[in-house]
């Protein structure tokens, strides 16, 4: 018997006075909360939960601001042993009905702010008991916890029991809810304490780790990899509610570990007060959910001093690759963080590259990258048939990224196997073609999807975006890529635009790009 929240608890320094979270109030008050506080309400939160009564495994649907109050939520979710379903804020109505829905969660929580059309829905769907949870320490939750008792006997769980379902971002279409239990979220977050050497004492200048949190936290990136890795390090956290490149730069000094996606990344080179010295304190900035440009990677270290490690996951299988933090023992001692690939599969992950007959391919060669490990979530929440699709014979997982891995070990992802091209018979990878569109002057970045053609099957449309200013010209971009690549990858038509169209990830959409360019050789 266990429960993912008791593993992490047992790891709470033993004077819990100390700061486990720094935060700060929408109205810029300073606010602090205890080891003893994160134990104290997320106790209170449990209560509340367990006095509903609600029948075991129910779902608890949130839908909030990111907030620490947020975080407290799901660590009272976990004790009870009910299931976890976060849910991004950027979903409008049309998008939370399906959740709903699909869902049938015993309890909602919402904004105070979105109240009126949140309940309407879930009582019209048959949900219990909707909440409100203000990103000010404001809302029905809080109240209603606020008379409950501190101390709450966390409920014992089995390793298989879920205790979440996190949606996938829905890049490749709709969000498919992934089931993970507790054993895969814990064995995962010590797994990665160890890689990314997360120390308690030892640390720079003698004091543990401290993480700078500025992730959403209804994916797993901010959620899990985040908030467990300090929690089961007993880290303190420095907590910020939105991402600004400023304020990120400006608590370096006091921290040692930062995780964004790339993004997050891009928008910090492009505040001068990112220097050598404002990072100087760091030990570790860490990459993913989406691919890390080898410009980026590269401009971080010239600015910084510090080498990115990027790593790879996805909902469902939390992380599973990651490029060393030290000398990996299990390949001849490497510690190359190298820049556009995502590094070893992680301890106890295995991984394989496939071809069509799933059927492993050498080093070296492309194919599609299957998984296998305790990190490897129960399947999609009601879809028996499509969760059965996705696992091949030997319970491999098929992640859906196509990639390759090299004699020393390291897995380079060029794309999805969705958003691949068959053009004439040949595979095209798009990531291949996109790296070096973005080398040539005026580009910013771009995207090459496959549209129908009728002597081809398929083509390739490259879509690119201008640097600031700049105005590239498509038939020479075009010209560039004859110039340095074989012919039948070349892209046949080039569009010059504004933007990618992003989903609230920050992911390339490149289902949207396919629909908008499906006709131009029809
Ligand atoms: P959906 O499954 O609904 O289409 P999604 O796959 O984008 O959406 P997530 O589970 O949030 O939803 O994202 C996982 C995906 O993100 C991976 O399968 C992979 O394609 C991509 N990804 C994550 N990390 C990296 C990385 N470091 N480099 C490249 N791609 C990455
Ligand atoms: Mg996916």
């Amino acid at each position: 018997d266990f429960n993912l929240y008791g593993a992490l608890r047992a790891a709470f320094p033993a004077n819990l006075d100390q700061i486990a979270v720094e935060a700060t109030s929408p109205m810029g008050e300073a606010l602090n909360y205890s080891w003893r506080d994160l134990d104290h309400a997320s106790g209170r939160l449990a209560n509340l939960l367990a006095s509903l009564q609600l029948p075991a495994g129910s779902r608890i649907a949130v839908q909030v601001d990111k907030s620490v109050e947020a975080m407290l939520l799901y660590l009272a979710v976990l004790r009870t042993g009910h299931v976890f379903l976060p849910l991004n804020t950027a979903y409008r109505k049309a998008e939370i009905e399906y959740f709903i829905g699909n869902a049938e969660p015993a309890v909602v929580v919402c904004t105070p702010g979105s109240f009126g059309w949140v309940s309407q829905l879930a009582f019209s769907a048959g949900v219990g008991h909707v909440f409100t949870l203000g990103d000010d320490r404001n809302g029905s939750l809080l109240e209603r916890a606020a008379v409950q008792p501190d101390a709450f006997a966390t409920a014992p769980r089995a390793e298989d029991d879920l205790a979440a379902i996190v949606y996938t971002s829905g890049t490749t279409g709709r969000s498919k809810g992934a089931m993970l239990t507790h054993g895969n979220l814990l064995s995962n977050a010590r797994v990665l304490k160890d890689y990314w050497g997360w120390t308690a004492t030892g640390g720079p200048e003698g004091r543990g780790d401290v993480l700078i949190h500025a992730l959403p936290i209804f994916h797993v990136h901010g959620l899990f990899v985040a908030i467990h890795g300090a929690l089961i390090n007993g880290s303190k956290m420095i907590w910020m509610a939105k991402f600004d490149p400023a304020a990120v730069i400006a608590a370096l000094p006091r921290a040692t570990v930062f995780m964004g996606v790339p993004t997050l990344y891009v928008r910090m080179l492009a505040d001068p007060a990112l220097t050598r010295e404002a990072a100087r304190h760091m030990r570790l900035f860490i990459s993913g959910s989406a691919p890390l440009l080898i410009e980026t990677f590269n401009a971080w270290q010239e600015r910084t001093g510090h080498t990115i490690l990027e790593r790879y996951g996805m909902s469902e299988t939390i992380m599973l690759t990651s490029n060393p933090y030290a000398a990996d023992a299990r390949h001849q001692g490497q510690s190359e963080r190298i820049g556009a690939t995502v590094g070893f599969p992680l301890p106890g992950v295995d991984l394989r590259v496939v071809d069509e007959q799933d059927g492993p391919l050498a080093a070296g060669e492309i194919g599609a990258i299957q998984v296998r490990g305790p990190n490897v979530f129960k399947g999609y929440w009601r879809m028996p048939e499509k969760t059965a699709e996705e696992f091949a014979a030997g319970g491999w997982f098929r992640t859906g990224d196509v990639g390759s891995q090299d004699a020393r070990g390291y897995v380079t992802i060029v794309g999805r196997s969705k958003d691949l091209i068959i053009s004439g018979g040949y595979n095209v990878y798009p990531a291949e073609i996109e790296s070096v569109i973005n080398e040539l002057s005026g580009v910013d970045e771009s995207a090459v999807v496959g549209v129908p053609h009728p002597d081809f099957g398929e083509v390739g449309v490259a879509v690119v975006v201008p640097r600031p200013g700049a105005s590239p010209d498509p038939e020479a971009i075009l010209q560039a890529l004859r110039q340095s690549m074989a012919n039948y990858k070349i892209p046949k038509r080039c569009v010059v635009a504004a933007e990618l169209p992003r989903n609230t990830m920050g992911k390339v959409q490149k289902n949207l790009l396919r629909a908008q360019y499906q006709d131009v050789f029809a």
